[in-house]
């Protein structure tokens, strides 16, 4: 999906209202597919006194498998993309920094795809307080507590010990 932004950015225009939708259903992480519905991007491109900047957000759902407990589970994605656009780079510090856009094509699906998946976090859990499996029997503590006895802290384990002679 390539945005031509080449009258923006020669200053023909000013602004360029964004509002594309992805499938995405293609793209792996980690071997699973997260996308099954398609993902939206809506903002715009604004050209100001020659700097170009995107703001723009994307939004779509994905699903993934739990890092701590293994179930599936599913994200309401609501992404931030800001970039400033160039058309050339001054330095190679700059490609850090800005996105390069050459011709004036914004391969925005692929930046979309990229903003995604540098906004997640490196572990991604089906929720804040997931309780994991055990690891003893491998149940998924999160349905319900499993037979296995808790591991104890050492110090509170000789407290109990005191308790059961
Ligand atoms: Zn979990
Ligand atoms: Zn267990």
């Amino acid at each position: 999906m390539m945005i031509d932004l080449e009258s923006l950015l020669e200053g023909g225009c000013e602004r360029l209202t964004l509002d594309e939708s992805f499938d995405l259903s293609d793209e792996a992480l980690d071997g699973v597919f997260p996308f099954t519905t398609p993902v939206r991007v809506r903002g715009d491109v604004v050209n100001r006194a020659g700097i170009v900047t995107m703001e723009a957000v994307a939004t779509g759902v994905m699903h993934f498998v739990c890092d701590r407990c293994a179930a599936e589970a599913e994200r309401t994605l609501s992404v931030p993309m800001e970039h400033i656009l160039v058309s050339a780079l001054q330095s190679e510090d700059d490609a850090d920094r800005y996105i390069l856009v050459p011709d004036g094509k914004l391969d925005l699906r692929q930046l979309t795809l990229e903003d995604i998946f540098l906004s997640l976090p490196s572990k991604l859990l089906c929720s804040e307080d997931c309780k994991g499996i055990c690891p003893t029997c491998g149940k998924n503590l999160n349905e319900g507590p499993c037979g296995c006895k808790k591991e104890v802290d050492p110090r509170l384990a000789a407290l109990l010990d005191l308790f059961e002679s």
